[in-house]
């Protein structure tokens, strides 16, 4: 199929990235700005190509998680506040890069901080959805315990988005029968049921965002995030990763 004839397999969509995709894995840095920039015009080109409305939900785990500080003894509500202000920072990151890449987005987060983000608010987001912006929803949920799998759902069921894009970073190009990177005999599924995800164990997302999807019928799409072309790929419906409904 020619990249002419490319049509959207989904309308709208939310696109859930680890903080990590944002990192480099050749040097230390915990921004490369040359990865950013590289997805950034990736997200415009998918947009723009395919003409569907686009929200983003970053994480913050490579600056920091929760759980970390918790083994270092630092509090669990506090340590998570840390990682969603973490998110916070991927998102501008994210922004910037997009922005540069000629199209607008809006920062949505759940922590008020009004200097430099919007609050989320949900109809706001929406609109922008609907003229065009990529909206960034940063900061999670706003509230601990959580990890941004979670939150990412739920925008994408608040915001009526017809599935969640779960983009990996570790390799994995989709849900294998047992972790492809250790055992050589595992399988890719092109699709799977919440059921065998969850009676099976694989480890695609947090469980309580899995669970999440399953209840509100939410399916998932988990594909590479770090392969080039890949997002518009799986935005147009090419079999790169895994479905799971
Ligand atoms: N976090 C939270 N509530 C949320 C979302 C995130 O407390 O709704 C915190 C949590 O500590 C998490 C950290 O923010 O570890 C960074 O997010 P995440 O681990 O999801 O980042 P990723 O692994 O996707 O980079």
């Amino acid at each position: 199929m020619s990249a002419m004839s490319l049509s959207p397999r989904w309308n709208r969509v939310v696109l859930k990235m680890s903080g990590e995709a944002l990192a480099s894995s050749a040097s230390d840095e915990t921004i490369d700005a040359i990865i950013v920039d590289r997805l950034a015009k990736e997200l415009v080109e998918a947009k723009d190509s395919l003409g569907i409305e686009l929200a983003v939900v970053v994480g913050g785990g490579n600056i920091w998680r929760g759980a970390t500080g918790q083994y270092a003894g630092i509090e669990r509500s506090t340590s998570d506040t840390m990682g969603m202000l973490a998110t916070v920072i991927n998102a501008l990151a994210l922004q910037e890069a997009i922005e540069r890449n000629g199209q607008p987005t809006r920062v949505c987060s759940a922590i008020q901080m009004a200097e430099i983000a919007e609050p989320y608010i949900r109809r706001r987001a929406l609109r922008h959805l609907e003229k065009g912006r990529i909206v960034i929803f940063a900061a999670g949920m706003g509230n601990p315990y959580f990890t941004t799998d979670t939150p990412a759902a739920l925008r994408a069921k608040e915001i009526g988005a017809q599935v969640l894009l779960k983009g990996t970073h570790s390799g994995v190009d989709g849900v294998y029968s047992a972790d492809p990177r250790i055992n050589k005999e595992a399988t890719k599924f092109d699709e799977i049921s919440f059921a065998d995800v969850l009676s099976k164990d694989l480890k695609v997302m947090d469980l309580t965002a899995i669970t999440f999807c399953k209840d509100n019928n939410l399916p998932i799409y988990v594909f590479n995030l770090m392969v080039a072309g890949n997002i518009k790929m799986a935005l147009a419906g090419q079999e790169v990763g895994t479905l799971i409904k």
